[in-house]
């Protein structure tokens, strides 16, 4: 019973992982999905079906993933961390206006949040140039943009995800056009808040990726934030050192990636208390 109730509390899952001696028994996600139905599983979380029609449960695992999957890590403590750190997000975006999917946290590594049909784009907002943008226009990294600029990439893997101009969106139906100006507006306002809290506790927000979904109410789509907004999906620089608060971290090698996360969590004032954070190295494990 005791243990039927630990791993309800996903802290059965969480202990067993940390626990565990490698190639040991059953991975955190076995352990879970014995309970109930995967509908999804991506690079960095698994979707579960939810107590109730319309909800899914999101788990965020420890994995690590960069360039379109070809550099894979296990890195201890990041799915926790970015738990915590996505439900702040939503959280504050929710009180000042924005929908959102998340419903709420119910653990360490596992939140409940709204199904949406997900529109098929990463929808990027750039302040800064870096990553991507920087190399395609040869542009220094940190040369800050006349405006923020939103850009789109078509959600396709086997691709790499390419970047695709709204024509493209609209032409092949996968927004329409009043989609496209809600989705623009809705970037430009998740740019506002985030860039003022990160900058609150000296992190300059150089750019995020977000990804929105349509609910119905009744008949009628309507869009909200979906998936998770964390430094997996942000590029986050300390205002002061320039030091790098991101998954860069991980992508480029800089250093202690779990570190990077905690100071970005502590000075938003969301460290959880119950985790005690062991530095590891990186694990590769492809
Ligand atoms: O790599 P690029 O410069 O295009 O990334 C822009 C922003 O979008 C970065 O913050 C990056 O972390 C995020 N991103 C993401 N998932 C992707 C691609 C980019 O979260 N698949």
């Amino acid at each position: 019973m005791a243990v039927l109730w630990l791993a309800r509390k996903g802290w059965l899952s969480y202990q067993a992982h940390k626990t565990r001696p490698k190639g040991w028994g059953l991975r955190i996600s076995e352990v879970t999905m014995a309970r109930r139905k995967l509908v999804y599983e991506g690079k960095a979380k698994i979707l579960y079906e939810g107590p109730e029609p319309g909800t899914l449960v999101q788990y965020f695992k420890d994995d690590a993933t960069a360039f379109n999957a070809e550099k894979k890590a296990v890195i201890e403590g990041k799915g926790v961390l970015n738990n915590r750190l996505s439900e702040f997000f939503m959280t504050g975006l929710s009180a000042i206006g924005i929908p959102t999917h998340f419903i709420k946290r119910l653990n360490m590594r596992e939140q409940l949040i709204r199904q949406v049909e997900i529109v098929p784009l990463e929808v990027i907002v750039r302040n800064f140039a870096a990553g991507t943008m920087a190399k395609r226009l040869g542009m220094e990294e940190g040369t800050a943009l006349p405006r923020p600029i939103v850009e789109f990439s078509y959600k396709d893997d086997g691709l790499g995800d390419p970047l695709v101009p709204e024509e493209y969106i609209i032409a092949f139906g996968w927004a329409s056009q009043q989609e496209m100006d809600d989705i623009v507006s809705l970037a430009l306002r998740v740019n506002d808040w985030m860039s003022g809290v990160m900058f609150g506790v000296g992190i300059k927000l150089v750019d995020f990726k977000i990804e929105v979904g349509r609910v119905y109410d009744n008949e009628f789509p309507r869009l909200i934030l979906a998936d998770e907004i964390s430094p997996d999906s942000c590029r986050l620089w300390d205002i002061e050192t320039g030091r790098k608060l991101d998954k860069d971290v991980f992508r480029r090698d800089l250093g202690n990636l779990t570190d990077a996360y905690t100071e970005v969590a502590k000075r938003l004032g969301v460290m959880p208390t119950n985790v005690t954070h062991t530095p590891t190295k990186p694990t590769l494990i492809n």
